[in-house]
């Protein structure tokens, strides 16, 4: 009886051991580093043990999901840090702030609807796309980001070592791929044949922002087949938003600002 008793009372004294080892156990790592704190703090503002308890699950939760938007940004593999919030939309007056702002809410990709982004260089598209990726991953949504020629060359790569179909497969279960800089670097027949297939297959399953210094009518010089640039703009723009960037280059215009300045 009285060895019982002293055993129950070992435990009960030092609860904290056996607690941790289970909250380790049940991989709920904020609640074992803030648990003590928190009833600490609980202990001295009144609160009672629900209340504590909802308190510790929540802070798991919030820092779950903090962890997993990381690893959605750092899976993208984004070429730099850029957000919406740097974007300067005065800079392109013909852009409609409005309709960006509105597909940064990501429900575009819910839809699977694409998004093509027009225009020359330097006027941030590849800065546009980064913002919105950014966007998609904060409300915790899987994103790809590759230009064109490396997406290419990725395909050409993982055909040869007889592994297409593990990438074609990932490339398509992505809920977000953009494909940077279409145009700047002519595609083999191969090349564009590989690259169709990708879009082909995220068709209605996932959506794709494509960027691009060419109009249209260039797009078949550089698919080097009219039959597969109209089967290619059939399925990308079926659901699309289409982003004409039509101006000046950002950084030429800065640069000539800088200049303007060290000239005063
Ligand atoms: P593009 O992809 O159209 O060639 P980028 O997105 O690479 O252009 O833009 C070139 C540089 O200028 C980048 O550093 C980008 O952050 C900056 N930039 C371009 N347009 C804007 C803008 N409207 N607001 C802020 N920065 C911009
Ligand atoms: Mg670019």
């Amino acid at each position: 009886m009285n060895e019982t008793t002293t055993h129950t009372e070992a435990e009960v004294a030092d609860p904290k051991v056996l607690l941790e080892h289970h909250l380790k156990k049940l991989k709920l790592p904020t609640i074992l580093a803030e648990y003590d704190r928190q009833a600490q703090q609980c202990g001295e503002q009144g609160i009672d043990h629900p209340r504590y308890l909802l308190r510790l699950v929540e802070l798991e939760l919030i820092e779950r999901q903090r962890k997993m938007i990381e690893r959605r940004i750092r899976a993208a593999k984004f070429p730099a840090t850029k957000s919406l919030d740097s974007f300067d939309f005065k800079a392109l007056p013909d852009l409609n702030k409005v309709l960006v702002l509105e597909l940064a809410r990501a429900e575009f990709i819910v839809r699977r609807e694409n998004i093509i982004a027009l225009g020359p260089s330097g006027t941030g598209k590849t800065h546009l796309a980064i913002g919105l990726g950014l966007a998609a991953c904060q409300k915790g949504m899987t994103v790809g980001f590759v230009t064109a020629a490396g997406l290419v060359n990725q395909l050409t790569e993982a055909r040869d070592e007889k592994r297409l179909m593990r990438l074609q497969t990932s490339l398509a279960k992505l809920q977000l791929l953009i494909i940077d800089e279409l145009g700047y670097v002519p595609l083999s027949q191969t090349g564009a044949e590989l690259l169709f297939e990708v879009i082909s297959q995220r068709y209605e399953r996932g959506s794709t922002i494509v960027t691009s210094n060419l109009t249209f009518e260039d797009w078949t010089s550089m698919f080097g087949s009219e039959r597969l640039t109209g089967a290619l703009l059939d399925r990308l723009t079926h659901h699309v938003h289409i982003l004409e960037m039509n101006g000046d280059s950002y950084r030429l215009k800065q640069s000539k600002a800088r200049k303007a300045r060290q000239a005063d």
